[in-house]
């Protein structure tokens, strides 16, 4: 089972993918976790992104996408991912497929987490006094927000076409939204 989990920065896509990955057993891949251990690691790829994630944009398609084939190639993780922040373009979307279908893997379920920009602010400022992400302060934050916005569209548009979406409501307590998207991973478990 591979699992999509969508929605703005500050929606709780890491958290919940943190309780998925034990309940379920899966792995989770975060896009932004790698792409800052490439920061941290000083790399060369960490050098060209830093500035792009400190900005609030969004690192190019083929970069992200040569770091998810290395994941998705892997026999270790076969049918067992949480995708956590990819994709965010359509492109991406598009390549995922491609690339699933090549390792002969599918998605099963797209989990959308659905919060306004007022609850997007205030985690994000809790989150950055926890985990001192530079990019997580409330202009970068809002930033952030616009550019979800204006790149999540037809990404869920092309979820809802292929009938993987669910839309949970990511203002819920945690543990609400942690039984939530329990139930409709249990439900479609019942299929495969
Ligand atoms: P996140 O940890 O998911 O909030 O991602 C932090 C930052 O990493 C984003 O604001 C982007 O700059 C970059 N990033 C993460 N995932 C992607 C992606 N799928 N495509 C492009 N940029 C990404």
């Amino acid at each position: 089972m591979n699992i999509v989990i969508f929605g703005p920065p500050g929606a709780g896509k890491g958290t919940q993918s943190k309780f998925i990955v034990n309940k379920f057993n899966l792995h989770q891949l975060s896009t932004g976790d790698l792409l800052r251990n490439e920061i941290k690691n000083k790399t060369k790829l960490g050098s060209e992104i830093s500035t792009i994630i400190n900005s609030g944009d969004l690192v190019s398609d083929e970069i992200v996408s040569n770091l998810i084939e290395k994941f998705v190639s892997n026999d270790t993780y076969k049918n067992k991912i949480i995708f956590d922040g990819y994709p965010r373009t359509l492109i991406q979307a598009k390549n995922l497929d491609n690339l699933l279908k090549k390792y002969k893997q599918k998605i099963d379920i797209v989990l959308t987490l659905s919060v306004s920009l007022e609850t997007v602010k205030k985690r994000i400022l809790l989150r950055q006094t926890e985990e001192k992400r530079t990019d997580d302060n409330e202009e970068i934050a809002i930033k952030r927000f616009k550019t979800y916005e204006k790149s999540s569209e037809p990404v869920l548009d092309y979820y809802k076409q292929s009938n993987l979406l669910k839309v949970v409501n990511g203002e819920a307590r945690i543990s609400e939204i942690n039984s939530e998207i329990s139930g409709l991973i249990d439900t479609i478990k019942g299929w495969l």
